[in-house]
């Protein structure tokens, strides 16, 4: 029997605001009423906002990030095309596993886990290919795997100073709406995320902001699609209506979360979200700990990747966690199972939170035999927020 509240410290799904999920329990309705576009259409002009774009056209499929990233690529490329992709973390490999799956050619550039985008040697392949056969180049914002974010602007300027026309895909999935996110000056081609993780609803959307140059190619593309075809979509979305049925309570959450973020101010919810993140790297700092990233300047404001002595296995920690507070942490991923575990601290989270993760971190990797202090790292957190404290954005909720 457990009792009191269950703990998700998990890189996503994140916890969903009270008022979210309130907003999803609503009855069944019409997809084909007329009025439909009510509920739908301001979402498209919402996430436009979050996705930092003006101009790309968004979609929302039933599915996952993983849909997303299959749809991406399934819209814009050809069979066999060659593109051009990094493997640094669970994620870009996954990525990369599924481009090689729908017949791409793609070159890949191993990577540290730990690291973030090899630029140097995107910039060297991309000026060696003169004649432009690379189609499109796959960046993974935020690798949730080791806590590494990269250099999205630092891509663009990879290809802009070898004068290449490759499409440029990024993967938001744990960065979006959480980071910011600058699709426009960027000039990215396809971002890429989830409604699990930043956008703070259920699992169970894919959603996608395609630039006008990607939609321009996906026009001619010939790779193999249906359910997740650009222009059926874009046919009936002018509407707001969907080819298929759509899943309207969480169109219903998501309505509910872009509004919490409109009234936060996405300036404020990305301090936030480094505030938060910085305390929890002063708790594993307390503890003698190091993340999995290597960079200072490439630690991620979603999750940290927790690395711990060779004497442990993460999935103690785990267990204990899970087991014995009630709490859930992230798990290491491929080669980094039992050597990490992660904190996520993203989404609808505060100082409290924060702490908490940080206390009953401290409790499970105590009793796995990892040699910290108690108190030390929830101590370090609290000095950092309390310090910090004077700059707690104000968060106004219009339904409340
Ligand atoms: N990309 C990144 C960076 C992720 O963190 C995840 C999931 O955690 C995915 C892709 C896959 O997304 P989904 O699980 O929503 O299919």
């Amino acid at each position: 029997m457990r009792t009191g509240q269950t703990h998700l410290f998990i890189p996503g799904p994140t916890n969903v605001p009270e008022d979210v999920r309130r907003a999803m329990n609503v009855p069944m309705q019409d997809m084909r009423a007329t009025d439909f576009g009510d509920l739908t259409l301001s979402l498209f002009t919402d996430l436009r906002t979050v996705f930092g774009t003006e101009t790309a056209q968004v979609f929302l499929f039933p599915g996952s990030g993983t849909g997303a990233w299959e749809a991406a690529i399934t819209n814009t490329l050809n069979p066999g095309d060659k593109v051009l992709m990094a493997r640094h973390g669970q994620f870009s490999a996954l990525w990369i596993q599924m481009a090689e799956r729908l017949g791409l050619n793609v070159e890949v550039v191993d990577a540290p886990w730990g690291e973030g985008l090899p630029v140097a040697e995107f910039v060297r392949i991309l000026g060696d290919d003169r004649y432009d056969e690379i189609k499109a180049v796959f960046v993974t914002h935020n690798e949730t795997a080791t806590g590494v974010t990269s250099d999205i602007a630092a891509a663009r300027r990879a290809l802009d100073t070898c004068f290449h026309e490759a499409l440029l895909f990024v993967d938001g999935v744990s960065s979006i709406a959480s980071m910011p996110f600058l699709m426009d000056e960027w000039e990215v081609d396809l971002a890429v995320t989830g409604s699990q993780k930043g956008l703070m609803c259920p699992p169970g959307l894919g959603i996608l902001a395609v630039s006008q140059k990607a939609m321009a190619a996906s026009e001619t593309s010939t790779m193999r699609r249906a359910y997740f075809e650009f222009a059926d979509m874009v046919q009936m979305n002018a509407d707001g209506q969907f080819p298929y049925t759509p899943p309207t309570q969480l169109l219903h959450g998501l309505k509910a979360a872009l509004a919490r973020l409109n009234a936060e101010g996405l300036p404020n919810v990305f301090a936030r979200h480094h505030r938060l993140a910085e305390g929890i790297r002063r708790g594993i700092a307390a503890w003698g700990l190091s993340l999995a990233a290597q960079r200072k300047d490439e630690y991620s404001d979603t999750v940290s990747a927790i690395c711990l002595p060779d004497t442990v296995d993460a999935r103690d920690v785990l267990r204990i966690a899970y087991d014995e507070h009630n709490a859930s942490f992230g798990s290491g991923l491929g080669p980094l199972t039992g050597r990490v575990f992660r904190i996520g601290h993203l989404g609808d989270l505060n100082e409290g939170m924060c702490l908490t993760a940080l206390g009953i971190a401290e409790m499970a990797l105590y009793r796995a035999g990892v040699p910290i202090q108690l108190g030390s790292g929830t101590g370090a957190a609290q000095a950092h927020f309390a310090a910090g404290a004077d700059v707690r954005p104000v968060l106004r909720i219009a339904a409340e």
